[in-house]
């Protein structure tokens, strides 16, 4: 039988929430819907919807999203 405990990693956005200023500028960036800002103070990321695009990296203009493997 084969081994199913494998451990899966994927690309996952993340933003940096401290520096963000919740422009919204990522937002429409995402075709997967995956950001939203929170309480109107800064992005965030919906790790079970993102796909690891990339798209919102290029949308933030201050460069507060980074992309990067995740263990899921
Ligand atoms: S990496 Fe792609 S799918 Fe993930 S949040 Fe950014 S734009 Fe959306
Ligand atoms: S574009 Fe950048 S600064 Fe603006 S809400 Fe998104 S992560 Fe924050």
């Amino acid at each position: 039988m084969s081994d199913t405990r494998t451990v899966r990693a994927a690309r996952k956005a993340q933003v940096d929430s401290f520096s963000c200023v919740a422009c919204g500028c990522c937002v429409p960036s995402c075709p997967r819907k995956a950001i939203s800002i929170f309480k109107g103070m800064f992005a965030t990321v919906d790790t079970e919807l993102c796909v690891g695009c990339g798209k919102c990296a290029k949308a933030c203009p201050a460069g507060f999203i980074t992309v990067s493997e995740a263990a899921q």
